[in-house]
C-alpha cells in the first residue's frame, strides 16, 4: 500500500484530540490524518456521560467556540444539536458530561466532514522516526482491515487518554471482586451489576473527587435499591477542597468541587458521618500514619468485603510503540511545552507532541503548589499557546 503524505497526525478523538484538530485545522497546514477507533468523543462519552460535572457549563460552552473550525460546524449544523442543548443550559451551574460529551460528538462529526482531514477508525500501532529527515511513519491498524496503512508526517500528535489505576489487592491471598471505578461512575450500570437481594460490602479506596462520586453513588445505591449494600472507605488524608481564592483556585485540579465537594461536607467529615445519611450505611476506615498502620487497617477490615473499587488515580493509555531509525525511542514529556525529549539530551524529539489527561499541563498556582491541568477548557487553553510554537 502506497504511503499517504499528511501535515500532521493527531492520535485519538476524545476531547483533547478534538481541541488539537480545531487548532491545527485553523492554520491550514494541508490535510491532518486523525485516527480513533470510534470517534465518539472518547471516555467521557463511553464512560463518564452520568457523572456530574466539576465544571461551570461555560467552560464547556468555551471550548465548543474556541476555534474558528469549531464555528463553522457549529454554524452548519442543523438545530437543535449538542451545541443548542448546551447554550441553553445554565452557564454559570455544573451539567452531566453526556452534555460536554454531546458537544464533541457534535464537533467531532463536523470536523470529519471536512476536506482538510483524513479520518482513520482505526489504531495507531507503531511510528518510527527518520532522524536524517525528521519525518515520521505512523502504521495504523484500520477496524475494518487486517492490512496496516501507512501515513508519513513531520508531526505527530498523542492525545491517547488514560484509564483508572488499580494498585494490587492490599491483603496478600485475598479473594475478591474488582469493581472498576469507571463501573461505579455510571449509576444505571451499577445497579444492574451489584446483587441487591442479599448483604453485600464495597471496600473503596482514596479521597480523591472520582473516589467522592463513586461513594456518593454507592450511597445512593443503598439508601435505594440495594438497601443490604454497605460500604467501607479507607482513606489516608483529610478531604481537600477546591478554595475559590480572588481570581483564581487553590487546589483547582486535585482538590473536591461541585457535587462532591457538597456531598463531602455535609455528610463525609469526621463531625458529620455520624449522623449523616451516608454514615448509616458507610463506615470510614481510618488509614492515615503511615504504611504500617495502613496495611493493619487493610488486614482488619478489607477480609469482610465482597468487593473492592479503587480510586487511586489515572493511568497513561499504552502508546503505540515508538522507535528512532528503528530502535526503541526513550522519551520524557515536557508539562510545559508539550513536546518529548530523549533521557540526557536537551534537544525536543522532533515533530512530537502530546496533549490531554495523559500528558497534562503543569500549573503552579499563587501559593507555589504545582498541579497538572485536567479539563476541557484547561486542555484548550494549554493548546492555544502552544500550538503556535508546535507548527513554526
Ligand atoms: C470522573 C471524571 C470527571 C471529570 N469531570 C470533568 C469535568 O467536570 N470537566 C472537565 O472539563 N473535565 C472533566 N474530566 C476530565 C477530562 O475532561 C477527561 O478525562 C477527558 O475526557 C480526557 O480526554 P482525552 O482526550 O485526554 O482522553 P480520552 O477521552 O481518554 O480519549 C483518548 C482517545 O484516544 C484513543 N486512543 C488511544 N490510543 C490510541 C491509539 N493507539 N490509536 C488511536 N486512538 C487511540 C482512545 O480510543 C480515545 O478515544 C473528568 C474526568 C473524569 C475521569
Amino acid at each position: 500500500m502506497a504511503t499517504r503524505r499528511c501535515a500532521a497526525v493527531v492520535v485519538g478523538a476524545g476531547p483533547a484530540g478534538v481541541a488539537v484538530m480545531g487548532n491545527l485545522l485553523e492554520r491550514q497546514l494541508g490535510t491532518i490524518a486523525w485516527i480513533d477507533p470510534s470517534f465518539e468523543a472518547g471516555r467521557v462519552h463511553c464512560k463518564y456521560r452520568e457523572v456530574p460535572s466539576n465544571t461551570k457549563v461555560a467552560l464547556f460552552q468555551a471550548f465548543a467556540n474556541a476555534t474558528q473550525p469549531f464555528q463553522k460546524v457549529i454554524d452548519s449544523t442543523k438545530s437543535p444539536n449538542a451545541f443548542t442543548k448546551l447554550a441553553k443550559l445554565d452557564q454559570e451551574s455544573t451539567c452531566t458530561l453526556g452534555y460536554a460529551a454531546d458537544m464533541v460528538r457534535g464537533l467531532t462529526d463536523g470536523l470529519l466532514k471536512m476536506e482538510q482531514v483524513y479520518a482513520c477508525h482505526g489504531l495507531v500501532k507503531s511510528a518510527n522516526l527518520n532522524e536524517t529527515t525528521s519525518n515520521w511513519t505512523i502504521s495504523i491498524k484500520q477496524n475494518s482491515s487486517e492490512d496496516l496503512e501507512l501515513i508519513e508526517a513531520t508531526r505527530l500528535i498523542l492525545c491517547t487518554g488514560s484509564f483508572p489505576t488499580t494498585a494490587p489487592i492490599p491483603v496478600a491471598g485475598l479473594n475478591i471482586q474488582r469493581l472498576d471505578l469507571d463501573l461505579v461512575l455510571k449509576p444505571s450500570e451499577l445497579a444492574e451489576t451489584l446483587p441487591s437481594d442479599r448483604p453485600i460490602s464495597v471496600a473503596i479506596v482514596g479521597a480523591s473527587h472520582s473516589a467522592i462520586l463513586a461513594i456518593l453513588n454507592l450511597t445512593q445505591l443503598a439508601q435505594t435499591s440495594h438497601p443490604l449494600l454497605r460500604i467501607s472507605w479507607f482513606t489516608r488524608h483529610p478531604l481537600r477542597y477546591a478554595e475559590y481564592k480572588d481570581g483564581w483556585i487553590l487546589r483547582d485540579n486535585t482538590g473536591l468541587k461541585g457535587l462532591a465537594a457538597n456531598f463531602a461536607r455535609s455528610e463525609l467529615e469526621d463531625d458529620k458521618l455520624a449522623t449523616s445519611p451516608a454514615g448509616q450505611v458507610l463506615a470510614k476506615i481510618d488509614c492515615a500514619g503511615g504504611p504500617e498502620i495502613e496495611a493493619a487497617q487493610y488486614q482488619k477490615y478489607l477480609p469482610a468485603c465482597d468487593y473492592l473499587v479503587q480510586a487511586v488515580g489515572y493511568s497513561r493509555t499504552s502508546l503505540p510503540d515508538l522507535t528512532k531509525d528503528g530502535a526503541p525511542l526513550l522519551m520524557s514529556f515536557d508539562h510545559d511545552t508539550g513536546t518529548f525529549h530523549e533521557p540526557g539530551r536537551a534537544s525536543d524529539i522532533p515533530g512530537l507532541f502530546g496533549a490531554g489527561i495523559a500528558f497534562p499541563e503543569r500549573v503552579v498556582d499563587p501559593h507555589g503548589h504545582e498541579e497538572y491541568a485536567v479539563g476541557f477548557w484547561k486542555f484548550m487553553k494549554f493548546l492555544k499557546r502552544v500550538v503556535p510554537s508546535w507548527v513554526a
